[in-house]
């Protein structure tokens, strides 16, 4: 068999949907598992939706969910153009092949007349499709049409009474009924091809032995199929992947949240984490194992154990993920990763006169509490803000038995250079005074946060240091004298 590629080929018309990217990830997953290539296509014939701004963010999305490509809009390769509004005269030929060859007609019909058309095949109770009044005009009267400056599409000739078959790998056998087609438009009036005529001619030119897209496409094939018969090209093999349902089993849509990829990267969601979630989008490798690396995923990633039925959209599991994810991180990728989170705290600029190491005690403090990287500007206000007591707090340092223990912490309060001193001092307070835990953490804990809940002591007593633990005693005695 001839090498592998495979393609992604959007349409610019929005952002890069979750159903997009896990096409994206099949098709690259594939590809790298069979030492193959993937190409990136844009396929933008819808002129009035298609934007430039959508392509690049598209491409941005794809790059930061850790795919590659090794042809494509933006790296280019021996295909080049691979936009199709760029290949026009590419398609052309193959108009004028199958218009010769009578595999393709000029239909001249208006608007009105395919709206009354459509009603009356509606009020009969048959399917609504194009029933071929142009199919058989003569060249006479095709001139008579054109010189009467009515701009023509052309038409599919869809053979009558024919079953279709698709063999699809996911699918298997899948068959369709000519008879209830229609001859389909493949360029319109305006000269742009269709997306089913473009994708087929680009696919063969592009050498794609792999067409791997989302099932709403399944119904578009037999029609391309006929293309490829049409023109004597050798068809390629089909996987149609599932839909991506909410948790209400729903087709999913914003109603089930964030649809977009960029989204969830806003939402501090990890690339390898997404890319993980999505790979079990309707593919279950053998195993138990739940949390795999993107080399582990390509290693494993074979169209035989990708599912016929519908993927669910499970939340809590990309949740879960995520938070394994970050939970691996040494801490210092995490801070880096963190950072730009910060910019929508209302604490930034006090952040930002912070130093590496004290940036660093914060996100170390918080990061078991972070599912999704924003998560962390949840927590950190108790380490910038100035200290505010909770009525809690107030009960706490009333007790008559606090002022002992800030007492024994002031005595020989040393500065905390790092956790470990902090941890080890606190330790030695519990034994030299034979204390419990409690009875220490939380008269402390209040007195320097004015809070009975938040990160770690240590954290807290090595983020302030000596002076400024002292200075919120202060605070927190004269609070409650
Ligand atoms: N441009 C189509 C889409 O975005 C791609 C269909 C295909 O992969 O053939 O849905």
């Amino acid at each position: 068999m001839s090498r592998v590629k495979v393609r992604f080929a959007p349409s610019p018309t929005g952002p890069l949907h979750i159903g997009g990217a896990r096409s994206a990830l099949f098709n690259f997953l594939f590809a790298e598992h069979e030492g193959g290539e993937l190409l990136v296509r844009i396929e933008d014939t819808d002129l009035e939706r298609s934007s430039r701004e959508y392509e690049e963010e598209i491409l941005e999305s794809l790059q930061w969910l850790g795919l590659k490509w090794a042809e494509g809009v933006d790296v280019g390769g021996d295909n080049a153009p691979y936009r199709q509004t760029e290949r026009l005269d590419i398609y052309n030929k193959y108009v004028e092949d199958l218009l010769e060859s009578g595999a393709a007609y000029e239909c001249f019909c208006s608007e009105e007349e395919l709206a009354a058309e459509r009603e009356g095949l509606l009020a009969r109770g048959e399917i609504v499709r194009y029933v071929g009044k142009c199919r058989h005009l003569s060249a006479e009267e095709r001139e008579a049409k054109k010189a009467s400056g009515i701009p023509p599409v052309i038409r599919f000739r869809v053979p009558d009474n024919t079953i279709l078959v698709v063999n699809d790998i996911v699918r298997e056998q899948v068959t369709f009924d000519s008879s209830l087609m229609g001859d389909f438009i493949i360029v319109k009036s305006d000269g742009i091809p269709t997306y089913n005529f473009a994708v087929v001619i680009d696919d063969v030119l592009m050498g794609i032995t792999h067409v791997i897209r989302a099932e709403e496409h399944l119904s578009n094939t037999p029609r391309q199929l006929l293309i490829y018969d049409a023109l004597n090209f050798k068809r390629p093999e089909f996987a149609h992947i599932s839909l991506i349902l909410g948790s209400d089993r729903q087709k999913m849509s914003k109603r089930h949240g964030a649809t977009s990829l960029i989204q969830y990267r806003e939402m501090g969601y990890l690339p390898e984490a997404l890319f993980n979630f999505l790979a079990f989008l309707g593919w279950t490798p053998e195993g138990e194992e739940e949390i795999l690396s993107p080399a582990e995923i390509v290693d494993r990633f074979t169209l035989d154990r990708v599912s016929k039925s519908p993927a669910v959209f499970d939340l809590d599991k990309l949740n879960w993920m995520n938070q394994q994810y970050i939970k691996s991180l040494p801490t210092d990728e995490l801070v880096g990763l963190v950072k730009p989170y910060f910019k929508e705290s209302i604490y930034y600029e006090d952040i930002m006169k912070l130093d590496e190491a004290h940036i660093a005690l914060i996100v170390e403090a918080v990061r078991d509490y972070m599912v999704c990287l924003n998560d962390a500007n949840e927590h950190i206000g108790v380490f910038l803000a100035e200290i505010a007591h909770a009525e809690k707090a107030l009960e706490v340092l009333r007790e008559p038995a606090t002022a002992n223990i800030i007492n024994l912490f002031v005595n020989d309060c040393p500065e905390f250079t790092d956790v470990d001193v902090a941890k080890a001092y606190l330790k030695k307070i519990l034994k030299d005074n034979k204390l419990k835990p409690k009875q220490v953490f939380m008269p402390i804990r209040c007195a320097i946060s004015g809070q009975v809940k938040g990160p770690d002591l240590p954290y807290l007593l090595t983020f302030w240091g000596r002076d400024e633990l002292l200075r919120r005693i202060e605070i927190s005695l004269a609070a409650v004298k």
